[in-house]
């Protein structure tokens, strides 16, 4: 969702290559899948040595981002997880299922979409006694849309739906350029600020209450490097006691179960 045709064009255009590369004739679904992470995150860089200190928080990184993903209701779920470094200099990256194309975003949505950027380095803190320079994209992320929501969305409480910013100028570099006096744009620094705080308590508190789950997923991680959404559900659902939904395959017909019932109710017949 979200592709437009020359997107699909390239991610098509990838994922033959993917094919031509295993001498297949065919696209399969798995070489779609690796254009669409190519395209998204980058290509891995399997090469790039890695020490085991840095591997062991990445994966904390991560799977701090993907129990957030899954512990919020309008964000994910979580497609991939991986510690492989890609070429465009991320140590690691979990990605979203995209979701459907929509046309406007959600106040809770992008509090949401916060909460999963700041995760990274909250899980970071709360295992290790530093932090990395990992996570700069995950803050430049979260400030770049608790400032729009301030100065261009009417959303908060302090501004309501007083425009602040232009875009304009976005197409010159991509920034909103402030329409307001200095004195309001030193308040609109302190309602961004406060939205990112309270952010950075919401993630803290859900990372803390699914402790387990940050620490069997980062061993995980750290042990296969790549988590697929289904494997991380597997692992979640093991931790916290609920039943494997059945397979497709296991799940009898409508007719085999009726058969069954009337099987078992001869045998309590006494027959
Ligand atoms: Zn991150």
């Amino acid at each position: 969702a979200g592709f437009a045709g020359a997107d699909l064009e390239n991610l098509m255009n990838e994922a033959a290559i993917n094919a031509a590369a295993h001498n297949r004739q065919f696209i399969s679904r798995k070489d779609i899948e690796q254009a669409f992470i190519k395209i998204g995150i980058g290509k891995e860089k399997k090469s790039r040595l890695i020490s085991d200190e840095e591997k062991r928080i990445t994966a904390y990184h991560e799977a701090g981002h993907a129990i957030l993903f899954h512990e919020l209701k309008d964000v994910g779920p979580v497609h991939t997880i991986s510690i492989i470094p890609t070429g465009t200099g991320a140590a690691g990256y979990t990605m979203p299922l995209p979701g459907k194309d929509e046309m406007f975003n959600t106040k809770g949505k992008m509090l949401q979409n916060i909460i999963v950027s700041l995760g990274g380095r909250i899980a970071e803190e709360l295992v290790f006694d530093d932090v990395t320079t990992g996570a700069s994209q995950d803050i430049k992320q979260a400030t770049q849309t608790a400032r729009a929501m301030v100065t261009q969305y009417g959303m908060s409480d302090k501004f309501g739906m007083m425009c602040l910013a232009t875009t304009e100028n976005q197409y010159l570099d991509n920034r909103a350029g402030l329409i307001c006096g200095e004195e309001t744009a030193a308040q609109i620094d302190g309602e961004v600020l406060s939205i990112i705080n309270k952010c950075y308590d919401d993630a803290m508190q859900l990372l803390i209450e699914n402790r387990e789950s940050l620490d069997k997923i980062s061993e995980y991680l750290y042990e296969h490097e790549t988590i697929t959404g289904k494997e991380f559900m597997k692992i979640f659902r093991e931790i916290k006691g609920i039943p494997e939904p059945e397979e497709e395959s296991t799940k009898k017909s409508f007719m085999e179960q009726a058969m069954d019932a009337e099987r078992q109710s001869k045998g309590n017949d006494g027959e």
